[in-house]
């Protein structure tokens, strides 16, 4: 309104290069605005808790989406169909087990397009590391961090072929600092968060991406299955293990939701995001500022 406002009076030239300027911002307002329309997004891990909210987020955002994890059960299949449904977009369950460096790239080469990755697939294991099984660190370096670089490896050449591309990793606070008895799962996520990093530099001058987000707890699968081990060891009931074991790391006293790592996610595959990469979005009421 102001443009229009200093218009008055002047000859209709400068009418039409203001008009013209008024629908140029429109215009950068749209793109920044959240429509993923178009783009085809990659989920690993997304059959449950945060990789399904981000799932959901996107779909929500226009994206066409595959779902993965290793289960393949008429279930996940299912679980795509509904979601295709209910966001009218297309999804898709395709099965690979992130432990298998073959099955990352293949999950990536046979979908064929893939404009946004999110490596969100991980699975968590609680000792002391004098006590931490051998093939329980194998399995989270696998699951965690390395399958991130094989999708990642395979999927930058299809972003570069389109020209656009994002790549959000799913780290931690854990990405950023250490809590005892979690060496591999520490180590895995300090490593996503340097590979985010280098995936950022690699791709610099180009219109890529990678950035991740690092949640502090969120209440999925994942956190639940830590659950019984730590009433057992505090002799304490769910609810104060929450209260007192589990939130008293994070200053909020609230868990992140996963339909907030969905918006976060969603942000960072905008065009307001063009700009924002190799950084970590830390997500966990206040943790890491401590
Ligand atoms: P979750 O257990 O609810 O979901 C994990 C998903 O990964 C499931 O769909 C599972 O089927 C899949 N998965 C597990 N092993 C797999 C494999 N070998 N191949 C393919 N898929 C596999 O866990 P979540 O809490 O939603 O965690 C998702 C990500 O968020 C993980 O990387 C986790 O480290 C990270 N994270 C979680 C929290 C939290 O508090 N829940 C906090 C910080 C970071």
């Amino acid at each position: 309104m102001q443009l229009r406002f200093h218009c008055v009076g002047r000859p209709r030239a400068d009418l039409i290069i203001l008009v013209n300027y008024d629908k140029e911002i429109r215009e950068s307002e749209r793109k920044c605005a959240m429509s993923l329309e178009g783009k085809i997004a990659i989920v690993t891990g997304s059959t449950s808790g945060i990789g399904l909210g981000i799932v959901r987020g996107l779909a929500e955002s226009g994206a066409d989406v595959i779902l993965n994890s290793f289960t393949d059960t008429a279930q996940d299949h299912a679980l795509a169909e509904g979601i295709a449904k209910e966001f009218n977009i297309s999804a898709r369950y395709v099965s690979a087990d992130m432990c298998d460096v073959q099955a990352c790239r293949d999950l990536i080469a046979e979908v064929g397009r893939c404009d946004i990755l999110v490596n969100n697939a991980g699975v968590q294991h609680v000792a002391p590391i004098d006590q931490f099984p051998a093939d329980k660190w194998d399995d989270i370096l696998a699951i965690n961090l390395t399958s991130a670089f094989h999708t990642t490896a395979t999927a930058l050449p299809m972003m570069r072929a389109a020209g656009w591309g994002r790549v959000v990793n799913i780290a931690s606070a854990h990405g950023l600092t250490a809590s005892p008895f979690k060496s591999a799962y520490v180590a895995a996520k300090h490593g996503v968060v340097g590979l985010t990093k280098t995936v950022a530099l690699e791709t610099a001058e180009e219109p890529i991406t990678a950035n991740a987000i690092c949640p502090g707890y969120v209440l999925t699968p994942l956190l639940e299955a830590q659950l019984p081990a730590t009433m057992e060891k505090y002799n304490m009931d769910r609810e104060t293990v929450i209260k007192k074991i589990i939130l008293d790391r994070q200053p909020s006293r609230s868990f992140a939701t996963v339909e907030q790592l969905a918006g976060t996610c969603c942000f960072l595959c905008s065009n307001a995001a063009d700009q924002i990469t190799g950084t970590t979005i830390s997500m966990d009421g206040g943790w890491t500022a401590m």
